[in-house]
């Protein structure tokens, strides 16, 4: 069941997929016990210090949704789309609508799109202490939770669309600037700026131009030899 991408080694290397990458591709399923290590918030504090392999973990998870399904649907459109569910999110519905337009303006390589069934990934909604998140239920599906109180601290679309960027591949930088999506909470509640950068708009580009190949000829592979 294991998609290895060459750009997600260093997850791997840690250890820290190995759970999450051998669960059936359950979608939009209600987030259980969160994983160590395998989250992101929009804050420092929320985060475990592990960033960048616990977005790797959750990118991989989407990823490999994405892959499966169009392994086994070809298609030729050029662009890859992955499929959201926002019902259990129903507070959040123009924000999360708001971050998909804002990423399908950004960039050309992938297209966020709502879906009622079989979704790739899911927002949910509630109170959390660590504020809002995307994480990986412990079965291989990423989702992204959103916190009331940080959502009204900060603002809303800011964080949907920043807590989008990981499903898009994006780690976290807090250190850098209001411009740049991937700061989240670092530059503090005035900053709003919803939409990704130059360079974090690239990024996306180059991830799913490149990994997401990756993802798909080994899921290809796999269906062939059933
Ligand atoms: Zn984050």
């Amino acid at each position: 069941m294991r998609i290895s991408l060459p750009l997600l080694s260093t997850a791997v290397g840690l250890g820290l997929t190995a759970a999450v990458l051998t669960g059936p591709a359950a979608t939009a399923a209600a987030p259980q016990e969160p994983v160590r290590g395998a989250q992101l918030g929009y804050e420092p504090s929320a985060g475990s210090g592990e960033d960048a392999a616990a977005n790797r973990a959750f990118f991989e998870a989407v990823i490999k949704s994405v892959a499966e399904k169009r392994a086994a649907n070809p298609t030729s459109a050029a662009a890859v789309t992955v499929y959201y569910s926002a019902t259990n999110a129903p507070s959040f519905r123009s924000q999360i609508a708001s971050s998909a337009q804002i990423w399908n303006s950004s960039v050309s390589n992938v297209r966020l799109a709502e879906s009622s069934s079989g979704a790739d990934f899911a927002y949910y909604e509630g109170n959390d202490p660590r504020g809002s998140y995307a994480s990986t239920n412990g079965h291989g599906s990423g989702y992204i939770f959103l916190d009331y109180q940080q959502n009204q601290q900060y603002n809303s679309t800011r964080v949907t669309a920043h807590e989008t960027g990981h499903v898009l591949g994006l780690p976290d930088h807090y250190s850098g600037p209001c411009s740049e999506l991937m700061s989240g909470g670092g530059p503090g509640p005035s900053c709003t700026n919803p939409y990704p950068n130059s360079a974090e708009r690239s990024r996306v580009n180059q991830l799913w131009a490149n990994g997401f190949k990756a993802a798909l000829d080994k899921a290809l592979e796999k269906a062939s030899q059933r």
